[in-house]
C-alpha cells in the first residue's frame, strides 16, 4: 500500500496542496478530477519529486519519507518506485524510440546495456510498437510518442505509476489508442494515479475518483457514486461543466 499523509506545497503566498492525504491499494487506479489550477499536476510532480514539497509524508515499498527533508539517495528511491507519464510525452528527441524506453532501466535502475535493451523490446511490443523501435519521437504521432511514453514509465516496474492528463495534447483520433494502452496497464495490475478531464475514461477505468478543489480532497468515491451522486455543491458545479 502507498500511503500519502499532509501533503503541502505552496509557491510563495500561494498554498496549492493544503495537507493531503491519500491511501492507495495495489492495483487500485486512482483518478484525479478538478478545476484548472487546483494543483493535480502539482500534486503528482510532488509525489515524483520533480517539486519540493513544504511538508508530507510518502509510504511506499514498505519506507516512510518525509518530504520535505529528502536525500539524494531517498530522491533516486522514490524516482525508482514511482514513474511519470507527461502530458507533453517529454521523449528525448535526439534517441530513437527504443533508446527512450532504454535509458531509465541503464541510468535509474543501472541495468546492463543488453538486458535493457531486451526488456525495452518487450516493453515496446506490449503497447503494439515493436516496429516503430528504430524511429525517432518527429517521425511518430502522438499518439506513439505518448505509447512509448508509457513503456517507459512500465519498464521501470513502478509501484506507482503517475499519469498528467496523457491524453490532452493528443488529436482527437489519437485519444483512443493511448486510453487502450492505459486500460491494459490498468488490466495487467499496474497502480495508478492518473489527471485527466476525460471524464467518460475516468469513470471506465478509475477504481476510485479523487475531487480535489481549493488545496484539499473535496469528494472521494467510486466512480458512478462520484459521477451519477455527487455530494458536494463544488463537485456538482464542476461536473455540469461538462455537459
Ligand atoms: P490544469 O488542470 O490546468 O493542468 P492543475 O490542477 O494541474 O491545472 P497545477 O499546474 O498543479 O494545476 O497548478 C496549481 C497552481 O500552482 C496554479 O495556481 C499554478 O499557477 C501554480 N503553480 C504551478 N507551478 C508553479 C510554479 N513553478 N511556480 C509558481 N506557481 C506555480
Ligand atoms: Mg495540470
Amino acid at each position: 500500500m502507498i500511503k500519502i499523509r499532509g501533503l503541502v506545497k505552496t509557491y510563495g503566498k500561494n498554498t496549492v496542496l493544503d495537507g493531503i492525504d491519500l491511501d492507495i491499494e495495489k492495483g487500485e487506479v486512482v483518478a484525479l478530477i478538478g478545476p484548472s489550477g487546483t494543483g493535480k499536476s502539482t500534486f503528482l510532480r510532488s509525489i515524483n519529486l520533480l517539486e519540493k514539497p513544504d511538508a508530507g509524508e510518502l509510504t511506499i515499498d514498505g519506507h516512510t519519507y518525509d518530504l520535505a527533508k529528502i536525500s539524494k539517495k531517498d530522491t533516486i528511491a522514490i524516482r525508482r518506485s514511482t514513474a511519470m507519464v507527461f502530458q507533453q510525452f517529454n521523449l528525448f528527441k535526439n534517441r530513437t524510440a527504443l533508446e527512450n524506453v532504454m535509458e531509465g532501466l541503464t541510468v535509474v535502475k543501472k541495468v546492463p546495456r543488453k538486458e535493457a535493451r531486451e526488456r525495452a523490446l518487450a516493453e515496446l511490443r506490449n503497447v503494439g510498437l515493436e516496429a516503430w523501435q528504430d524511429h525517432y519521437p518527429q517521425h511518430l504521432s502522438g499518439g506513439q510518442q505518448q505509447r512509448v511514453g508509457i513503456a517507459r514509465a512500465l519498464s521501470m516496474d513502478p509501484q506507482l505509476l503517475l499519469l498528467d492528463e496523457p491524453t490532452s495534447a493528443l488529436d482527437p483520433e489519437r485519444v483512443r489508442e493511448v486510453q487502450e494502452t492505459i486500460d491494459k496497464a490498468a488490466k495487467e495490475g499496474n497502480t495508478m494515479l492518473l489527471v485527466s478531464h476525460e471524464m467518460g475514461f475516468v469513470r471506465q477505468i478509475a477504481t476510485r475518483v479523487l475531487f480535489i478543489d481549493g488545496g484539499k480532497v473535496v469528494e472521494q468515491g467510486a466512480p458512478e457514486q462520484v459521477f451519477s451522486a455527487p455530494k458536494t455543491p463544488r463537485l456538482r458545479e464542476f461536473l455540469a461543466s461538462f455537459n
